[in-house]
């Protein structure tokens, strides 16, 4: 039963992560599995002879199933041997997705609505002049256009990146070729270059045409969106969404209600970036609901605050860790014949003592610290081992 369970859990943190999760993070968990079939197949241990999107379907209805059954259970244990489940803390549980539609859209303000798969999310927002969809998560797909057809009848008219990756805008394509594009201009760059190279150019979402290097406002009839770019955080050209008037903020891979950040913090390409993301959200935004991108919970301002405290806290264990394990230590037991063992160990030393320091802190508060708290510890320590302005940070917290 248990066995059964952290399968599931497994499942919905690969679908999370459009099954891109390298199959290493899981221990002994069994590769290559690139599909939903298999992922039905592998927890099932049934074949399954339905499309790969009734199979998807079914594993995030029987996931937030799973995850409902869970909360506040008792069962302790580590994803990465499959042997054991996970305790998912209250914070982060969701609503239930509607497993015969796939998605669930809500009003998160007037005319603003929120559609999620389970796994992950996007906006869009009715106005005078047609709908602005923002991003488009393949798993959502054409489910996309079933919830806006929900609550309008409205043309599609903008559709706004939150920033270049194709797991949040890869299907793109669904929406009308004469819609506005809209983009910062980092994310129109990375998509042109991919363009540029393609030998199959419509598996590239449409370039963005409408563009802006730092502000953009996109006024529709009584309907306001801010486009904010702040700088590089999670990807360059990553965008803050702000909609002042329903005093919503959708922010991409950065904040994730309920549970840690995706593995090595949502794969940050720029550390210091992604933890002052925190503080500009908390300074800059008079908000209330945060839509984060992924899983099922819309946010709010206070978990951006726990958020917050958990990536400072992360800081702390990263720059103590940095700072207690000595590299001549390591060196006097391994010797120096092959460096990267050396480096192996050295960095697996400081990441242990990273790691026991933050578990027992975050592991009943956020959902996934066992699954990913390595992760977020080797991302920090590196970083703060390497980045000036992190190891700057770092000075003035331990
Ligand atoms: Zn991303």
């Amino acid at each position: 039963m248990f066995k059964r369970i952290a399968k599931f859990i497994v499942a919905v943190i690969v679908i999370a992560s459009g099954f891109a999760v390298p199959v290493q993070l899981f221990g002994s968990f069994t590769p290559p599995i690139t599909s939903a079939q298999q992922f039905f197949e592998y927890v099932y241990g049934e074949e399954y002879q339905g499309g790969e999107e009734e199979a998807y379907l079914k594993l995030v209805s029987s996931t937030s199933q799973q995850q409902s059954n869970n909360v506040g259970g008792a069962n302790g244990g580590n994803l990465a041997n499959t042997t054991a489940t996970s305790t998912i803390p209250q914070a982060a549980r969701g609503p239930t997705i509607p497993s015969e539609k796939g998605y669930l859209v809500q009003e998160i303000g007037d005319q603003l609505y929120a559609v999620s798969d389970g796994s992950y999310n996007a906006m869009f927002m009715v106005t005078d002049e047609g709908v602005v969809a923002i991003d488009a998560p393949p798993t959502l797909g054409d489910k996309y256009l079933k919830a806006i057809a929900e609550v309008t009848d409205k043309p599609i008219s903008h559709v706004i990146y939150s920033h270049a990756h194709l797991d949040h805008i890869g299907a793109a394509g669904i929406f009308p070729k004469n819609a506005t594009y809209i983009a910062q201009q980092e994310t129109a760059n990375e998509l042109q270059r991919a363009m540029s190279v393609a030998t199959n150019k419509s598996a590239v979402p449409p370039v963005p045409t409408v563009l802006f290097p730092k502000n953009m406002t996109l006024q529709l009839g009584n309907q306001t969106l801010q486009l904010d770019y702040h700088g590089n955080n999670h990807l360059p050209g990553n965008i803050f969404i702000y909609a002042p008037n329903q005093r919503v903020l959708m922010l991409v891979d950065i904040i994730f209600p309920g549970w840690v950040p995706f593995a090595y913090l949502a794969i940050a390409k720029d550390t210091a970036g992604f933890i002052g993301a925190h503080d500009t959200t908390l300074k800059n935004y008079d908000f209330d609901t945060i839509v984060g991108g992924h899983l099922t919970r819309i946010g709010t301002r206070a978990d951006v605050e726990v958020q917050k405290e958990f990536v400072l806290d992360l800081e702390r264990a990263a720059a103590r860790a940095n700072q207690n394990v000595s590299f001549m230590d390591i060196a006097a037991r391994v010797g120096f014949d092959d460096p990267w063992l050396l480096f192996s160990e050295y960095i697996n030393t400081i990441n242990k003592q990273c790691e026991e320091e933050m578990l027992p802190k975050w592991e009943t508060r956020l959902g996934g610290a066992q699954s990913f708290m390595s992760t977020h510890c080797i991302a920090m320590t590196q970083s703060g081992r390497v980045d000036p302005t992190v190891q700057a940070l770092f000075q003035s917290i331990s």
